[in-house]
């Protein structure tokens, strides 16, 4: 993907980079937690790259650069470099720990060899034993080899149990990773990365099934002002709110996403567009019906509502184009006054 961060700086020249990072934090009011010191150190050491413009466009919109938009940032441009990291790690640590297994196997089997040489030397001993002393020396030898043999196999085996909790906890640990990188850390719904891959693999899925494929875009009305009048942390709780209902109505086979700030996109696989324009009505009508409360100050909210739009995959036609379109209908939506559905099916084709 052609916005991840995947280079990291050394020598020299990465203390300057680190010095003009901070300069330029502080310059912005930007606090130097370790999140805004990774964005700010690519912006500096890649001004040409995605991320560098992104935060440029950011700086000269005025926007605020909260931990949200750092977060968002983080997401979008660092997730993957981040996740490759941690995979290595993880990858580092399992070829440990098989190296490790596959020595003490070869020890194991050293001493199974050197075992099966005592009892061969034995056999002839034995038949060439004269009296009882001579077999009672050799029947020693004997037993002594086999509890030898015994305890290596009994620490193998242990060995192996080891081996496996830990293979166990390095699985575990990298699906912990996967989730983290393909999640929305405020509302818990998949980001946009996740959404773009599973967007391509549900294209391929409705090619190879002819079923088909309807895309939704959803965006909170008005959010700017509800943050300037609620501030920022009310809007984000918000946002979480409107995720909770997409989540529930958007749950598998379909598929909810945190697109963007306060816009979120969802995949219906095998539903058209009149099945979807029912559901984002409801999704839409729940939102619209509940009075929100800031529960510190017991304060009245009032109300929020969301605009949607909605587009159905055409045969061969990409992921992006149909999200384009239902962008169109959700553009209708807010042109035409906000707070409802547009079936962009019904609209008049462009031109
Ligand atoms: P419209 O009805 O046309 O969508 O108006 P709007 O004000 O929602 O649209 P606009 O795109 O102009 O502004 C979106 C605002 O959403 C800007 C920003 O204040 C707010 N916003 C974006 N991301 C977040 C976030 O993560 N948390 C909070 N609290 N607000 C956010
Ligand atoms: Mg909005
Ligand atoms: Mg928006």
């Amino acid at each position: 993907m052609s916005g991840d961060v995947e280079t990291t700086l050394r020598g020299p020249e990465a203390y300057n980079v680190a010095r003009k990072a901070l300069e330029l934090m502080e310059s912005h009011h930007v606090w130097p937690t370790p999140l805004n010191y990774e964005l700010w150190s690519h912006y500096v050491a890649d001004p040409e790259g995605a991320l560098a413009i992104e935060l440029g466009r950011l700086i000269s919109l005025g926007e605020p650069l909260t931990e949200n938009v750092s977060e968002d940032l983080a997401a979008a441009f660092l997730a993957k470099a981040r996740l490759n990291e941690q995979i290595r790690d993880a990858g580092d640590q399992l070829s440990k720990e098989l190296d490790s297994v596959s020595k003490a196997i070869q020890s194991a089997q050293k001493s199974n060899v050197a075992y099966g040489e005592t009892l061969a030397g034995a056999s002839k001993g034995l038949s060439n034993a004269e009296d009882v002393g001579q077999v009672k020396a050799m029947v020693d030898s004997l037993s002594a080899a086999t509890r030898r043999v015994q305890k290596e196999n009994k620490s193998l085996e242990k060995r192996l149990a080891e081996s496996t909790s830990e293979v166990q906890r390095l699985r575990e640990h990298l699906e912990q990773v996967r989730r983290d990188a393909t999640t929305d850390g405020l509302t818990n719904l998949a980001n946009r990365r996740a959404f773009d891959d599973e967007l391509m693999r549900a294209c391929a899925d409705a090619d190879a099934n002819g079923m088909p494929l309807t895309l939704a875009v959803l965006d909170i009305d008005h959010f700017k002002s509800f943050n300037d009048t609620w501030g920022h942390q009310t809007g984000d709780q918000v946002i979480r709110y409107v995720a909770s209902v997409i989540g529930r109505l958007g749950a598998t086979p379909r598929f909810s996403a945190r697109y963007g700030g306060e816009e979120f996109a969802m995949i219906f696989p095998g539903e058209d567009a009149a099945l979807v324009e029912t559901c984002l009505q409801e999704i839409r009508e729940e939102v619209a019906s509940r009075m929100l409360k800031r529960r510190s100050t017991n304060e009245d909210l009032g109300t929020v509502t969301i605009s949607a739009g909605l587009a159905t995959r055409r045969e061969g036609e990409t992921g992006n184009c149909v999200l384009e379109r239902a962008d169109e209908a959700l553009y209708t939506s807010k042109r035409s006054g906000r707070n409802r559905v547009t079936n962009g099916e019904k609209l008049p084709a462009a031109a």
